[in-house]
């Protein structure tokens, strides 16, 4: 993992609720970054946008995020999904595929099934590399136009490769095609093609433990079959096929409104917001029932029973993120004696090298930035990951 030094912003605008300065996150650039590394990210609590990696505050936001996960094997689709993805069936794959069997093993409901029914001549669903093309531009454009009412002027084909192409996992050979097998991973859009058409593209990471779901758009005449649902659908059956235990949804917020969709899927588990406090015994990981009727009295909710880590006036003067004591960090307890430089290397780009720096190669002005950079890094990915992390300087 290659970083920039991490920045606390204390106001961000907020896309859920509209505040302008309502949302707090910690967040860095990632210049490389492994499938394998970010898997682990994702389960503290992280997510990138393109290659820009954060980390929302959700003890101090408008509208925390909760990371929140499912287990694909146990999710039993619901008559709404099952509807919605008949009628689509019916629609895309034309008459010839309308008897065939929808009942799997044991006469239950066969999702992988019933999530290719339609495929033929006239519908597909691919995967395809996450590289630029006009034909996904002109959709991403026409999605954000009509589904987001932005403005021509707001969208533009530099934010749609930033935050939909642009992405900080090894490069892939794009002229190979995807297999769907167990060796797939990094960014991959799924596309869907109509008669010829392009009609929809997941946008997902592909890890080891799961399919994580980026964004997802679709062409506004297909709004009536609840694209939303045919997607997460045809993601999950993704994840199954490559045996995935787990499907990410991005974050769930409890108090937005379009965000609580995301509760229906079960069995799902959310990401304990102080997770390197938790007590081994119960786990990063609980059951979404364990949150839920909490999360209608306060939109911040956390089940470890500790008081708030102090950092010290040391760590606070120097770090905003450590004097907001951001949950999810680790703990006071576990930074003490930490000497960073066994941890987070610090390197400068010479033209095609990287080339490692001691910190008296730094200007005395900067050395006790550069130190929180690197102990804030160690505090938010854990002591394993920030071993083999660097971060750039200068
Ligand atoms: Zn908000």
């Amino acid at each position: 993992m290659k970083v920039s030094p991490g920045h606390y912003r204390e106001k961000s605008h907020c896309g859920y609720c509209g505040g302008d300065d309502s949302s707090r996150i910690y967040g860095f650039l990632a210049y490389e970054l492994t499938v394998k590394e970010y898997q682990e990210l994702v389960d503290r609590g992280l997510r990138r946008s393109g290659v820009f990696v954060y980390k929302p505050d959700l003890a101090k936001s408008c509208c925390p995020q909760y990371t929140i996960r499912l287990r694909v094997e146990e999710f039993r689709p619901g008559k709404e999904h099952r509807q919605g993805l008949n009628r689509f069936n019916r629609f895309v794959g034309g008459a010839g595929n309308a008897h065939k069997k929808k009942k799997g093993k044991n006469n239950e409901y066969s999702l992988l099934t019933a999530i290719h029914e339609a495929e033929g001549e006239d519908f597909e669903v691919r995967l395809e590399s996450s590289e630029f093309s006009q034909e996904k531009y002109e959709l991403f454009r026409h999605y954000q136009m009509h589904v987001h009412n932005e403005t021509e002027d707001e969208v533009s084909e530099e934010q749609f490769r930033r935050f939909l192409c642009d992405n900080p996992f090894p490069r892939r050979d794009s002229s190979e095609p995807i297999e769907k097998n167990d060796g797939l991973r990094g960014h991959v859009h799924q596309t869907y093609y109509h008669k010829g058409r392009l009609i929809a593209i997941g946008v997902l990471d592909v890890l080891p433990h799961c399919v994580s779901s980026v964004y997802f758009i679709w062409q506004q005449d297909y709004a009536r079959f609840g694209m939303g649902k045919i997607a997460s659908m045809q993601e999950i059956g993704l994840a199954l096929e490559l045996n995935k235990p787990y499907y990410y949804m991005g974050y769930y917020i409890h108090s937005c409104p379009k965000m609580k969709y995301k509760a229906q899927y079960r069995p799902s588990y959310i990401l304990e917001p102080r997770l390197a406090e938790c007590d081994e015994a119960d786990g990063w990981w609980r059951p979404i029932e364990d949150f839920e009727s909490k999360l209608d009295e306060s939109p911040y909710v956390t089940l470890v029973d500790k008081p708030t880590p102090d950092y010290g006036d040391h760590l606070k003067t120097d770090s905003k993120l450590f004097a907001s004591a951001m949950p999810g960090l680790l703990p006071p307890s576990e930074l003490q004696n930490v000497d960073p430089k066994d941890f987070v290397t610090l390197v400068v780009d010479d033209e095609d090298d990287e080339i490692p720096i001691n910190m008296h190669l730094i200007r005395p002005q900067f050395r006790t930035q550069v130190k929180m950079a690197q102990l804030e890094l160690i505090a938010i990915v854990g002591k394993d990951l920030a071993q083999n992390a660097r971060i750039k300087v200068g």
